[in-house]
């Protein structure tokens, strides 16, 4: 068998999380009973008219410059027409021939490699009602209430290589989406869906196979496993002697399979024409610059901060990074250089746990406090694993405004002791005890200091200095 390449372009729909829907007042929302959510706009009743939404351009502009796209500053709607019932009005308003803005790339990363991912054009669009034909035996069932939800499509090129790919790719920009707060990217209601295009070629060659695009696609995993079934679906073709005809695809999340919904030549005609209802949108360039002013933290740009400017590793800034408001928490700490780290494998280790039992949102914790944790774990006067272990669910919780950590230290018995009369008590007794340790050590087994640490940490209960009882047991074991 041939080795075969596999390429995969994605149309990425994301809804945007604005007051209102696109061109009406009606509350753009989620989760409300079907049909409610409704006016005449969203209806299509006759003699309604569209009024454009400042908010959706603004996201989209927002998200231009992310991406690096060249924002047009004339572009237009044009109308996509096709009948369906949970579209009222008969069309869709779309861009097709003068969309918000065209090119930019992506980096994002794929199993620890940076890969760039080159963006086609970005559209502004409406959302359609929803129809679900599963709800009763007789009847299909139409909700109206999505139509008109303003949505930004990302048209990207056919630049992703792997299922692996598809599923970093919807991440980062999930992500991305979150940093501008232009989205929640939650896709599994549906706030962010694509449609998958695949195709194959022999690996040798540079020439794009014929495509097939898998529709509306709502979670990384099913988008990875779309990619893996439908490649191999089209090598089993090929291999076989076959040729790909193009055709659009449902994908079945149940069996992980791909089936065909339409071919080329059922394909629909959108007669696109430009929206007479809606005059061009002209931007004008302090729109474009108080937009781009709002965008403050990107998720690549957070990543290098804390990097850069808090020393953390590639692994800790990328934990601390996922979402905005973890960076902007960071942020709010004041803290030697060399104590971020610790402050970071905090909020991975006990804060998030913490968070995520939902009692308290990260914005509400007292920074102050958490400081003066981390600080103290720092100065080495406690151990750090028994103040983690007693001290930071009290440090946490904590409703005490400005707490006393080293009185709450001693009040858990866990400030370390570097008194000298009692350090040096127990490294003499420990010494008497094991003398022929002691002669092994001073013939060359220097290996036994640790033997000895333990010993004396034991006898001390955790509470000796590492640091001062090194230099002391050193000391110690030196003479003759
Ligand atoms: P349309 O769907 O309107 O025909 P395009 O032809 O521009 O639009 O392609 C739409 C999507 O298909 C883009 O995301 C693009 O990257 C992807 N695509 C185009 N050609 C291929 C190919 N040979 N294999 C995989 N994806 C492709
Ligand atoms: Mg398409």
């Amino acid at each position: 068998m041939k080795d075969y390449t596999t390429v995969i372009g994605l149309e990425v729909h994301v809804q945007l999380n604005t007051i209102s829907k696109a061109f009406c007042a009606d509350p753009n929302k989620f989760g409300q009973e079907p049909n409610t959510n409704i006016s005449a706009v969203s209806l299509a009743l006759p003699g309604t008219l569209p009024v454009l939404n400042e908010e959706q351009v603004a996201s989209s502009v927002k998200l231009a410059h992310a991406l690096g796209s060249t924002i047009n500053k004339e572009n237009r709607f044009d109308r996509k027409n096709y009948f369906y019932p949970d579209l009222p009005k008969g069309y869709q308003i779309t861009q097709e021939k003068l969309p918000i803005c065209v090119g930019g790339e992506m980096v994002y990363m794929s199993e620890g490699i940076e890969k760039t991912i080159r963006i086609h054009h970005v559209h502004m669009e409406e959302d359609a009602g929803k129809s679900s034909h599963d709800l009763h035996d007789l009847y299909s069932m139409v909700d109206i209430n999505r139509a008109g939800t303003p949505l930004v499509e990302i048209v990207t090129e056919p630049d992703l290589r792997s299922a692996q790919e598809v599923h970093d790719f919807i991440a980062a920009l999930q992500q991305l989406v979150r940093y501008l707060d232009i989205s929640d990217g939650n896709m599994e209601e549906g706030s962010l869906r694509c449609d998958v295009n695949v195709s194959v070629m022999p690996s040798d060659s540079d020439i794009y196979g014929e495509r097939n695009e898998v529709k509306n696609v709502n979670s990384k995993k099913f988008a990875k496993t779309a990619v893996e079934y439908e490649s191999q679906r089209q090598i089993k073709i090929l291999e076989a002697g076959g040729t790909i005809s193009m055709n659009t695809l449902l994908f079945d999340p149940a069996k992980g399979t791909t089936a065909p919904m339409r071919s080329k030549e059922e394909a629909n005609d959108y007669r696109y024409f430009p929206d007479p209802d809606l005059p061009p949108i002209v931007l004008s360039d302090s729109f474009i610059d108080e937009c781009i002013a709002s965008v403050t933290l990107l998720p690549w740009t957070a990543k290098s901060i804390l990097k850069d400017k808090y020393g953390l590793s590639d692994y800790d800034s990328e934990i601390i990074s996922r979402e905005k408001s973890t960076v902007d928490f960071f942020q709010l700490f004041d803290l030697p250089t060399k104590s971020f780290s610790t402050l970071a494998s905090y909020i991975a280790n006990q804060i998030f746990p913490y968070i995520n039992e939902g009692q308290i949102d990260l914005i509400d914790l007292n920074v102050a406090n958490i400081t003066k944790f981390i600080t103290l774990i720092d100065s080495g006067t406690v151990s750090r694993s028994a103040a983690l272990k007693s001290l930071s669910d009290e440090v946490l919780r904590s409703t005490v405004i400005d707490l006393d950590i080293e009185k709450l230290a001693q009040k858990h018995n866990l400030i370390q002791s570097d008194d000298q009369d009692f350090l040096e008590t127990i490294i003499a007794e420990v010494l008497a005890q094991n003398e022929g340790k002691v002669k092994a050590y001073r013939s060359g087994k220097k290996g036994l200091l640790g033997f000895f640490m333990g010993q004396v940490m034991g006898k001390s209960k955790g509470k000796a200095n590492p640091k001062v009882l090194t230099e002391k047991l050193e000391k110690a074991l030196a003479k003759d």
